[in-house]
């Protein structure tokens, strides 16, 4: 059977490149980076031409990248590192409803010991706005964290108004990058980020490594205490071939970014304009303009996402839905939910996430699968209108 994947938010395939750049730290040049010998200093070097791949990247000085083992960690470390920097621990965080677990665990986690948090709302579209982040700004809002583009539905937010008004108010300002980086152009001194966490897997490179940007004066404080590594900031023997595959990583999103991304805006466009025409009762999730080249985010009136994932996948088609999380959980999505969609919209719905390797051809496909398995699951659906209340079929009654 022919395979097409289409969930690229979820992570990618390392690119060969990637890969062959990668193997000799394995095998030949697997010295420590803290070593003072040949070996040592062979693995240091190659850390330090990453440092500067990711740099370049985000228009950062290496300096300021701090290599961690996962987006979940940068996030992890940026909200819990200002927020308990010199051992405060009260003070206000200001982030959105929308954000991924890796933000909004770490802010419940410090409401523990005593810090407040505001989480604001969303437009129907899933858009943050700026206005609504300077009214939540008090005398002790120690920290601003806002995604720059959301995972499920792929809006993308107005990060450099919330960066402006943040600086404006001396208010540190972290953006969870993991879904942005690679795929729009992000630049930190341009968007007025003084933090940002990205991670490799996104976008061609490893799993098990990422990165926080952490700019030059921000007051932070590690979280991972041991050896000192990474100025201090992220102690432990540092994972040489993930790094150097993370800035091989970089520097090829840097090389082709716009080739890419304007080829899967392609697809992505076509996606997004006949679903709606091939599928009566079909919508788009998330916003018309303001979205990752990559993200088609669908609804469907009468079924349930993950019926409609395994429908595809018995197809040969990788696709998600926003409904189950990672513990496998079937509560809708928080960020469909916060849009305002009901429980039963927000289980109707499918993400499509698009890759640099993705073809016309493997859209057309979709297109030609799609409207044949909506209509089989709305044929057995209980919810569908389709089939007059009252009717029977496999058990299942319309009432
Ligand atoms: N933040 C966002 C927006 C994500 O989509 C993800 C992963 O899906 C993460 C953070 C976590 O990244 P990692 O898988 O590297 O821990």
């Amino acid at each position: 059977m022919r395979k097409v994947y289409f969930d690229h938010s979820a992570t990618t395939r390392v690119l060969p490149e990637v890969f062959e750049a990668m193997t000799p730290y394995f095998l030949e040049k697997f010295g420590n980076a803290s070593s003072i010998h040949a070996f040592g200093r062979e693995a240091k070097t190659a850390m330090e031409e990453a440092r500067t791949k990711v740099a370049a990247l985000l228009n950062a000085d290496p300096k300021e990248i701090i290599f961690t083992s996962s987006g979940t960690e940068a996030d992890n470390l940026a909200i819990k590192g200002v927020a308990m920097f010199k051992g405060r621990s009260k003070g206000h965080i200001i982030t959105s409803k929308i954000e991924h677990s890796a933000v909004l665990e770490p802010c419940d986690f410090l409401k523990r010991f005593g810090f407040e948090v505001t989480e604001l709302p969303v437009s129907s579209e899933g858009l943050v706005d700026p206005g609504d982040v300077e009214r939540a700004i008090r005398p002790d809002t120690v920290l601003i964290t806002i995604m720059a583009a959301n995972n499920e539905v792929g809006t993308v937010q107005p990060i450099r108004d919330i960066g402006r008004i943040a600086q404006s108010k001396d208010i540190p300002f972290h953006t969870d990058g993991v879904q942005a980086v690679a795929k729009i152009p992000v630049d930190v001194k341009a968007d007025n980020i003084d933090m940002l966490s990205l991670s490799a897997h996104k976008f061609h490179g490893p799993k098990g490594v990422g990165a926080l940007y952490v700019k030059k004066g921000t007051s932070i404080e590690a979280i991972i205490h041991g050896g000192g590594h990474e100025r201090g900031l992220r102690s432990s023997t540092e994972n040489i071939p993930g790094i150097v595959g993370l800035g091989k990583a970089a520097e090829i999103a840097k090389r082709d970014m716009e080739s890419s991304t304007s080829r899967m805006r392609a697809l992505r466009d076509r996606m997004i304009k006949s679903v709606p025409e091939l599928v009566p009762r079909s919508y788009v999730n998330g916003h018309k303009t303001k979205r990752l080249p990559n993200n088609a985010s669908f609804r469907f009136d009468f079924i349930e996402g993950e019926g409609l994932a395994l429908q595809l996948d018995m197809n040969g088609i990788a696709a998600s839905t926003g409904s189950a999380c990672s513990t496998g959980s079937l509560e809708p999505s928080h960020v469909l939910l916060a849009m305002g969609l009901t429980h039963e919209q927000a289980h109707g719905s499918l993400r499509i996430t698009l890759g640099r390797e993705n073809t016309e051809e493997e859209v057309g496909y979709f297109l030609e699968v799609i409207p044949v398995v909506v209509s089989k699951l709305r044929e057995i659906s209980p919810f569908s209108q389709e089939r007059p209340v009252g009717s029977c079929e496999g058990g299942r009654c319309v009432q």
